[in-house]
């Protein structure tokens, strides 16, 4: 039988739904609206596009939005000194840094910089750290983790006491999605494996996975033998393998050979239009956390 999609593109819209629903009732309660500064260095191609998509986001929802575009020759004085701004101007709650930034500017530096309460991105040491502690600790939980784990919720994916396999440990995947999946809470009680270039032999813990979360970067790496029947497929992986000839736009497949892994799981997420809608509608709703924060103080 055929697997039931998880649509990224239509949990989108319900979240952005309830988030411009939140913010036009804050308005009415406090006059305020949440405010997001997009920070982006440069004219790369496809920072351009995620910032476009970001900002235009966050219009939709109502929120206040400052696009702050600066030449690829800023200095990271400067760039740090724009950050200080935006920490100390009450009417942003949200500051976003796109990545990555160029040689000369010390990432690291930059994304410490900014206010660990303004950190809707969860990347600033002191949120990882939250991250690590769970429950209430938690402020901002990073945009694509926290997309993965709201994905697996709105399917109706039992958690608790789950056996989770994640493919891939890097610091903005598969590292946090990892931990957030085994922290006590809803979403989570599982129990979490990861797996990388050094295991021994990936597809047998593949193939114990009820919950299989992918994030390898390489096209079709999970074969459809890895996957236990019925099991719910997250595939966070976008490799772009080719140009479509009449759009000229990016093929884009996953890390999951998606046709024939349809045929053996439960659920599965497509790609495009399944983690990737996610990310963004996660960063819009850390915004929202960020301003009620603001507000209640
Ligand atoms: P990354 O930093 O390159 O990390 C990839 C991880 O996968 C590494 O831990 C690596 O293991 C592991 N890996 C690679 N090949 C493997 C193999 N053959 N067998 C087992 N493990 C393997 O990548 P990332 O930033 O986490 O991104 C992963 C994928 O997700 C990419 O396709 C990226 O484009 C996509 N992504 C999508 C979104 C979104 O949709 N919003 C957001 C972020 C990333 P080692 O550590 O041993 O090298």
């Amino acid at each position: 039988m055929s697997a039931e999609i998880i649509s990224g593109t239509e949990i989108r819209k319900t979240i952005l739904a309830e988030i411009k629903e939140e913010v036009a009732e804050l308005k009415e309660k406090t006059g305020k609206v949440p405010g997001l500064a997009t920070i982006l260095v440069g004219k790369n191609p496809a920072s351009v596009s995620y910032v476009t998509l970001k900002v235009k986001t966050a219009l939709e929802c109502g929120f206040h939005e400052v696009q702050d575009d600066q030449p690829e020759k800023i200095s990271e004085q400067e760039l740090l000194a724009i950050i200080d701004n935006y920490n100390n101007d009450p009417d942003i709650h949200g500051i976003l840094v796109q990545l990555p930034l160029p040689k000369h500017i010390n990432e690291k530096k930059v994304l410490t910089a900014i206010s660990p309460d303004k950190d809707v991105d969860g990347f600033h040491p002191v949120n990882v750290g939250r991250l690590m502690i769970g429950g209430d600790a938690v402020l901002f939980p990073p945009c694509t983790p926290a997309g993965i784990q709201e994905m697996i919720i709105r399917s109706g994916t039992e958690t608790s006491g789950a056996e989770v396999v994640v493919v891939g440990r890097s610091n903005i995947v598969g590292k946090p999605i990892a931990l957030m999946m085994a922290q006590k809470g809803e979403g989570a009680n599982a129990t979490v494996t990861i797996v990388h270039t050094r295991t021994k032999d990936l597809a047998a813990h593949c193939k114990r996975a009820d919950i299989l979360i992918v994030a390898a970067g390489v096209p079709d790496l999970v074969k459809p033998q890895w996957i236990k029947p019925g099991a719910t497929v997250i595939d966070v992986g976008v490799n772009r393998v080719g140009i479509n000839e009449t759009t000229g736009k990016a093929v884009l497949k996953g890390d999951v050979d998606f046709a024939a892994a349809r045929e053996v799981a439960g659920k599965i997420t497509p790609v495009p239009g399944g983690v990737g809608p996610m990310t963004i509608a996660m960063l819009m709703k850390n915004t929202l956390r960020a301003a009620k924060r603001a507000f209640e103080n």
